[in-house]
């Protein structure tokens, strides 16, 4: 009998040693787990507090571009909407004077294609728009498109809209700071517009990108909600930044309708594709009508 009782005890004494390690175990790991926790949110907080326009770090993707994938449909019967939904918006006007908006500092993976002037037209740039499932905010000057205006029109039906990029184009800086002649430019393309392809724009470009309050007033004036300047740009067949070395989410890419408009945009989709990002339209991102 005492044999046996010895023998139990000591199974009992092996069986606590055994629940006592396991017990603390199970302390060990939800210590390091709130431990875990604690240090993802700092560090998403401390995210948060980035502001607007503050240069982002990113680390260099080593993955090779993908193949350009469908991410956006291209059936005309239903146009492309936005997919991420934004998490920041546009600002809105302050004291009469259209915004600035040079990138939108969005954590979601898109980037704002623009297209610029209008001067080269051929039928295989919309072509490569809809192969590649890319929508742009289209800044159009009459200077350049008063000969075939409704070559445009085509891009609308697959999803990418027209703005205002004035009708002559001009880039002086004494014609930047008339408020007279800056409203003539800029409310005179959007009435162009609305006439020619039956929607007012609501974004103003400034042709050569410099722009002043003078401008900020007559574009707020003639019903535009934003100035849209860029960050990024494809240039003769390649990628340009001004911060930085590759495109990041919320930034807006500027290109033109050029002869070198395939190979801009070759730049473009690689500079895109390899940071995971897409294309959607800057004015989905507008603050929500009140
Ligand atoms: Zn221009």
């Amino acid at each position: 009998m005492m044999t046996t009782n010895t023998h139990h005890n000591i199974i009992n004494i092996r069986l606590i040693m055994t629940l006592g390690v396991l017990m603390m175990a199970v302390i060990i790991c939800s210590f390091l787990s709130t431990d875990l926790k604690s240090t993802t949110s700092a560090a998403a907080s401390h995210k948060d507090s980035v502001k607007p326009h503050t240069p982002l770090k990113h680390v260099r993707s080593t993955q090779k571009p993908k193949p350009i994938a469908a991410k956006q449909h291209n059936d005309p019967s239903h146009p492309q909407r936005t997919t991420a939904a934004p998490d920041v918006h546009i600002p809105t006007l302050e004291d009469g004077l259209a915004p600035v908006v040079t990138s939108l500092p969005t954590k979601q993976p898109v980037v704002f294609l623009t297209i610029d002037d209008g001067a080269h037209k051929t039928p295989d740039e919309l072509q490569t728009m809809n192969d590649n499932h890319l929508v742009a905010s289209i800044f159009l000057a009459r200077l350049f498109i008063a000969d075939n205006p409704l070559f445009f029109a085509d891009f609308t039906k697959y999803g990418s809209l027209i703005e205002n990029h004035s009708l002559n184009h001009y880039i002086r800086p004494a014609e930047i700071e008339s408020y007279e002649l800056q409203k003539q430019e800029i409310c005179g393309m959007a009435d162009y517009e609305q006439q020619t392809y039956g929607r007012r724009p609501i974004f103003f470009r400034p042709p050569g990108g410099a722009y002043s309050v003078a401008m900020q007033r007559a574009a707020a004036d003639c019903g535009m909600k934003a100035i849209v300047t860029w960050i990024a740009k494809a240039n003769g067949g390649s990628m340009q930044y001004q911060i930085g070395d590759h495109l990041r989410p919320g930034d807006i890419v500027l290109m033109h309708f050029r002869p070198e408009f395939q190979q801009d945009m070759r730049a473009f989709l690689d500079a895109m594709n390899s940071q995971n990002l897409h294309t959607e339209l800057l004015e989905n991102w507008m603050p929500p009508a009140k």
